[in-house]
């Protein structure tokens, strides 16, 4: 069966087509012809192209082969159906197009749609390092009793290092802090030696030299040795000084400092106990111990089943050092501590080794948030 556009390709009088009734049956097969191709889903641009294309699409040819050369007494005839037809085609290819454009604006809606209901993208917060918690701790209990935090330089020179800490040149007590010195364009030029510090402990001079008493500080910082790192030690550690120093200070007020601090930082049922120790720059000097806080003083493996933990070492401050700061020994007392903060996170989390405190290992820093 031929189709009746193949019919547009030949003029009316090859179709032996010589009435009006006639021109309008040919054009209405175009129409119904053109309908059928529309009837279905896309493909609008390709119909276009076939009917409306300017060389050779069917309503071209219709005017070319059928209006042109139509007779006179057909072509009105030829001429209003030809405008009907494409005004009909024009318009169904219209709603076609629009009818094409929005699917692909739906579709592309649908792909590029924001699900609300999906969950958002999780950004991990981070959390204080553990030792920086007990720093925290720590503050917060001394703050709470009166004593201001003050910070210092981690470079320091040997004086206020060790000797006025009553710690002279040749004393033994520098071979257990032994550490860094740095060489500095200031030393080459004949000023004193340079060092990392071994304890926050100079920082006691500095603020002693600064100020009258009455004192109440304490030092958080960064202190270095020259330790081969294993479980409990390292090239570079973390301490908090403390020290007290006014008019009518006793060691009764060191020890119940002491206690409360334990109390506090470890819980109300820790005791607390004294021993006799050596410090260059308290006399008398102690070591704290606290009744051992997983046992509860009977005896387990922490405690090697003595029942106690060494804690820290403290004392009354050495009235040799406030000769290096024109303190007046005779009418001033005060004593002094120093924490080791790597250690006290140790014992109080349980923690064994402490190179995991700087390892930034995330499995460990994430079970401490
Ligand atoms: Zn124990």
């Amino acid at each position: 069966m031929t189709k009746a556009t193949d019919s547009t390709s030949q003029t009316l009088a090859a179709l032996g087509v010589a009435s009006a009734d006639a021109v309008t049956a040919r054009f209405a097969a175009l129409r119904a012809e053109f309908d059928g191709d529309a009837g279905g889903e896309g493909a609008w641009k390709a119909l276009h192209d076939s009917w409306m294309g300017r060389k050779s699409g069917v309503l071209t040819r219709v005017t070319e082969n059928w209006l042109k050369t139509a007779t006179p007494a057909l072509r009105p005839a030829v001429g209003k159906c030809l405008n009907e037809l494409r005004g009909h085609v024009e318009q169904r290819l219209a709603e076609l197009q629009r009818a094409a454009e929005s699917a692909a604006d739906e579709a592309a809606l649908a792909r590029e749609r924001v699900d609300l209901s999906l969950p958002g993208v999780t950004r991990p917060l981070g959390s204080r390092h553990l030792l920086r918690q007990t720093f925290a701790e720590i503050e917060r209990i001394f703050l709470s009793l009166g004593f201001a935090v003050v910070e210092g330089p981690e470079i320091e020179t040997p004086y206020y290092n060790f000797e006025a800490l009553n710690i002279p040149e040749h004393h033994p007590a520098r071979d257990t802090m032994d550490t860094f010195y740095l060489e500095t364009p200031r030393q080459n030029s004949g000023g004193p030696a340079r060092l990392l510090r071994t304890h926050t402990s100079p920082m006691q001079i500095h603020t002693m030299e600064k100020q009258p008493a009455p004192v109440r500080i304490i030092v958080p910082g960064k202190v270095y040795r020259r330790d081969n790192p294993d479980a409990t030690h390292s090239y570079m550690f973390h301490q908090v000084e403390g020290l007290a120093v006014d008019t009518d200070i006793t060691f009764c007020e060191f020890k119940g400092t002491v206690e409360y601090f334990v109390r506090e930082f470890l819980g109300p049922k820790i005791r607390t106990r004294l021993r006799p120790s050596y410090f260059p720059f308290t006399e008398p000097s102690v070591e704290v111990d606290a009744s051992c806080f997983v046992c509860g003083g009977s005896g387990c493996r922490l405690c090697k089943s003595s029942g106690w933990i060494e804690l820290f070492g403290a004392g009354m401050v050495d009235p040799a050092v406030y000769g290096f700061v024109n303190y007046d020994a005779k009418r001033l007392s005060g004593y002094a501590f120093g924490l080791g903060v790597d250690r006290l996170s140790q014992l109080k989390y349980g923690i064994e080794d402490m190179q995991l405190f700087f390892q930034n290992d995330v499995r460990f820093l994430r079970q401490f948030p």
